[in-house]
């Protein structure tokens, strides 16, 4: 049977603002073979090429090295083909390795740096109401508007579990001082305040500046493989792992055996992408203490149909074999 490649493009609800910048559409690429289709996301932040991706995929004979992006789809087309032939769902890869599946924790729903906070708070009250994690952007330069989000963010959902992600938007010399003001705030965890190009002495300067009372500090840019996540071992409490950091689900597979070996947390984590993106990675959750799988919530033209969120913020999977999202009728 042969394979198809394909570029799709996703419009965002709204420009979502992170500390790496605004973004109104974002590509994907689709793999097909068969009625088995797979999809990985491209981001600014690893400025992949679409069309030379596309370029590449498309080629005769495959080079030795993929962009991370090909490699993704790749791995999980192969996965969707042998999971349908036996019938069990993607996780089933996972259980292999890790285990069997624990408690899948509540979901959890973004909000990127906000413009205004009036409408930002009338937004987390009632995102609150569903979902009772709640991630916050931060680190977009303005460290007045970093405090003054969470603190209104906080007052809207006293509730929430709040978690602030900095996405390495902080300068070394204020990340300490940030953490021990927004501590008061208790949340949940900070992900990622410092830049990744400051490398393990970075993260290891921001633990000996931060208080023992200090709360959770996971590593997202800084954890692309299992071999970052064991380095960060002692200075960062968890991590962020997504698919296509790694490459595949067997890398993320890789970094979740990493940190569990090291006694840190899991925080699973996707790029914007379609629910198809979405709901491969969701096969990760019950091996994860937190999930943050709304990518898809984001667009605006989601031509899948996989997980979705119950009203109590619970991630519902689909019961089908493989990855197990199809595409939605009529888009
Ligand atoms: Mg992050």
């Amino acid at each position: 049977m042969s394979m198809t490649a394909s570029l799709h493009t996703l419009q965002l609800r709204v420009p979502f603002k992170i500390a790496h910048g605004t973004s109104d559409t974002r590509q994907v690429l689709r793999l097909q073979e068969g009625g088995h289709i797979t999809e990985a996301p491209f981001v600014p932040y690893y400025a992949e090429d679409p069309a030379e991706t596309l370029r590449l995929v498309s080629m005769p004979v495959l080079p030795p090295r993929l962009p991370r992006a090909a490699a993704l789809a790749f791995n999980l087309l192969r996965h969707d083909i042998v999971c349908t032939a036996q019938g069990v769902p993607l996780r089933a890869m996972a259980a292999a390795r890790l285990g069997e599946e624990g408690r899948v924790p509540p979901a959890c729903h973004s909000l990127g740096i906000p413009d205004d906070l009036g409408v930002f708070e009338e937004t987390v009250g009632r995102l609150a109401r569903q979902f009772r994690v709640l991630k916050l952007k931060l680190g977009g330069g303005d460290l007045g508007l970093d405090i003054a989000t969470v603190s209104v963010a906080r007052m809207a959902a006293p509730e929430a579990a709040l978690i602030l992600d900095v996405n390495g938007g902080w300068d070394p010399v204020q990340a300490a001082p940030m953490i021990d003001k927004l501590a008061g705030y208790e949340p949940a965890l900070i992900e990622q305040p410092i830049h990744h190009r400051h490398g393990m002495a970075g993260w290891e300067n921001l633990r000996a500046d931060l208080k023992a009372s200090a709360p959770p500090i996971y590593a997202d840019e800084s954890a692309q493989s299992a071999a970052d996540v064991a380095e960060l071992a002692g200075y960062a409490d968890g991590v962020n792992v997504k698919l296509l950091k790694c490459g595949g689900f067997d890398g993320a597979v890789a970094m979740i055996e990493a940190a569990r070996a090291e006694g840190l947390g899991v925080l699973l984590g996707c790029m914007i992408e379609s629910s198809l993106g979405t709901t491969a990675a969701a096969h990760l959750a019950p091996w994860a203490d937190w999930i943050d799988l709304d990518g898809h919530l984001h667009v605006l033209n989601d031509d899948f149909d996989g997980l979705r969120f119950s009203g109590t913020g619970e991630l519902c999977m689909p019961e089908r074999p493989g990855i197990g999202a199809v595409p939605r009728e009529g888009l």
